[in-house]
């Protein structure tokens, strides 16, 4: 079978959706038994999100492979269950940088290099490259941004040529639009889709599905209208209604047929029928939980709750599988004070504190996590906030006052989070942290042990500074044990202390490989203990 693409753009408003919409056409595209992976076109000048503030992109979602990339791989990785890499998610500057090193290299001797057919050529590869490079059947692209930006033009184009390239029925289009709804007047509106897919058709793109997002039912006129004026089938304008939670999108793009449409465009040969009991029994627990939790999550960029997406998710995998709603509450660390961390936090059944950078916040955290460990809240504390443990432990327990991280304070004589040897001569801020996936053994009798049940496990770091194994036997002495640790580099990856019910630190980040059907141990670990210390059971 030759290699399948669908391109899926959007129009009319940013924010619609676009990566849960392909992360569910993947899904059910995977449960019909076809092996599919999903990549993301960034119209974004940025080499790589690695190096904005959460504020501007979200959180930075880190694969494998060690790739600072956009959160929707998140999403696709939590959805479909599959590891995406550095491959899976390229910007406009990745683009540029490699056609201006290419020119300076000389492979383009002689030649004017241009937009097209330079950077359109360089798009292009990079659509294929990924399913040349393994044995995926459909690969499934999604272009960031909306049609009609200056900056997503050169990815329209090479959408376009895309399809010249491939065969008829190994290219589909899907275009993701909103519905508004007028509510003096009651009536659904279609002009902006309208508007949307004659933008997409000056760019030489057809859709062949249209995907509707909307807040009431289409109804057959509407969806009649919109097939009539966008020159699409009938049966392949999909109603795409706000849903209870993201992970119900895949079930009502089930209901509406979506794949079905897929598998005829491209003429795919029938696999299997569509197996979701394992989905269906996630939602069925993540909407009828018995119990409900309060986890507070410590952090400085709490406005913006996609800062924090793979933790918010890992919460809501772990609780749906121990018949517990997770309720976030979104602390901003500036605002905890001594005096008002009682009333700010007691009534918290489990405190989070998150990861970040920079010196701001820093003693909101310190003030959140000595709490925990006086009053035995169960504390996971993840990159940063396990640095901040660190750093509480040394002030309060070890009686170091001036404990710090050499990235808050460089003339701290008591730097407990210190910068590796080999991060000293590191000048560029890109894509130079500790990055990816590291080996990690863990210790007999740890609640890291207990929770992973195994003694090596593999997880995703995002950092630069590291714990300073100078305090590593006062650590231990004092009652903060070392339970897991990276032998190859000498470093410490896990801290837990002895005598409270849970306060776990981890310098990597286990949130980033939580999934729906499999939910993180550690997150499971925590998300338990809060749930017999609170019911008992
Ligand atoms: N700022 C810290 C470091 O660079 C922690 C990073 C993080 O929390 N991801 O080491």
């Amino acid at each position: 079978m030759s290699k399948k693409y669908i391109f899926v753009t959007g129009g009319v408003a940013s924010s619609l959706g676009k990566g849960i919409i392909s992360a569910s056409l993947g899904l059910l595209l995977k449960s019909a038994g076809y092996k599919v992976t999903i990549q993301k076109f960034d119209p974004y000048l940025n080499i790589d999100p690695g190096t904005m503030n959460p504020y501007e992109h979200g959180e930075c979602y880190v694969t494998e492979d060690g790739a600072e990339t956009d959160l929707d791989l998140g999403h696709y990785e939590r959805f479909l269950g599959i590891s995406t890499s550095q491959d899976n998610n390229v910007t406009t500057g990745r683009i540029y940088n490699n056609v201006i090193k290419k020119e300076r290299e000389g492979k383009f001797l002689g030649k004017t290099v241009q937009v097209i057919p330079h950077i359109t050529d360089e798009i292009k590869n990079s659509f294929y490259k990924i399913g040349k490079n393994n044995d995926f059947e459909i690969i499934i692209t999604e272009i960031g941004g909306c049609i009609g930006d200056i900056e997503s033009l050169p990815f329209f184009e090479a959408v376009r040529q895309a399809k010249q390239d491939l065969k008829r029925d190994d290219f589909l289009s899907i275009h993701l639009t909103l519905i508004p709804y007028l509510s003096a007047s009651g009536e659904l509106k279609t002009k902006p889709t309208q508007h949307s897919v004659k933008k997409l058709l000056e760019a030489g793109i057809q859709p062949d599905i249209l995907v509707c997002r909307t807040e009431h039912n289409l109804g057959k006129e509407i969806k009649d209208k919109l097939a009539l004026f966008c020159n699409v089938s009938k049966n392949s304008v999909i109603e795409s209604i706000d849903a209870k939670s993201i992970y119900d999108v895949p079930i009502l793009m089930k209901n509406e047929k979506l794949h079905i449409r897929v598998i005829e465009y491209l003429n795919l040969v029938r696999k299997k029928s569509l197996k979701m009991q394992k989905w269906t029994k996630f939602l069925k627990n993540l909407h009828s939980s018995k119990y409900e939790i309060s986890v507070g999550i410590v952090g400085k960029y709490t406005e913006l709750h996609d800062a924090y997406k793979s933790i918010s998710e890992s919460l809501i995998h772990a609780g749906a599988n121990l018949n517990s709603k997770v309720k976030i509450k979104w602390i901003s660390s500036d605002e905890i004070t001594t005096k008002n961390a009682n009333n700010k936090l007691k009534k918290l059944d489990g405190i989070i504190v998150a990861p970040g950078f920079g010196n701001r916040g820093i003693n909101g955290k310190i003030i959140a996590i000595k709490f925990s460990r006086l009053n035995k809240i169960p504390f996971f504390g993840i990159c940063l906030g396990m640095q901040c443990a660190s750093i509480e432990f040394s002030r309060n327990v070890l009686n170091l006052k001036d404990a710090d991280s050499y990235e808050f304070n460089k003339n701290t004589k008591n730097p407990i989070i210190d910068l590796m040897e080999n991060q000293k001569n590191i000048k560029n801020k890109g894509g130079t942290m500790r990055l990816g996936s590291y080996k990690c053994e863990l210790s007999k009798n740890s609640i890291a042990i207990k929770a992973y049940k195994k003694s090596s496990i593999r997880e995703r770091h995002r950092h630069r500074f590291e714990f300073n194994n100078n305090y590593l036997e006062d650590f231990k002495k004092n009652g903060m044990e070392i339970t897991g640790v990276n032998q190859k580099l000498n470093l410490v990856e896990i801290i837990e202390l002895k005598n409270h019910p849970w306060f776990l630190g981890t310098q990597y980040h286990p949130e980033y490989k939580s999934t729906v059907l499999n939910p993180h141990p550690l997150f499971i670990s925590f998300v338990k203990k809060i749930k017999i210390l609170k019911n008992g059971q």
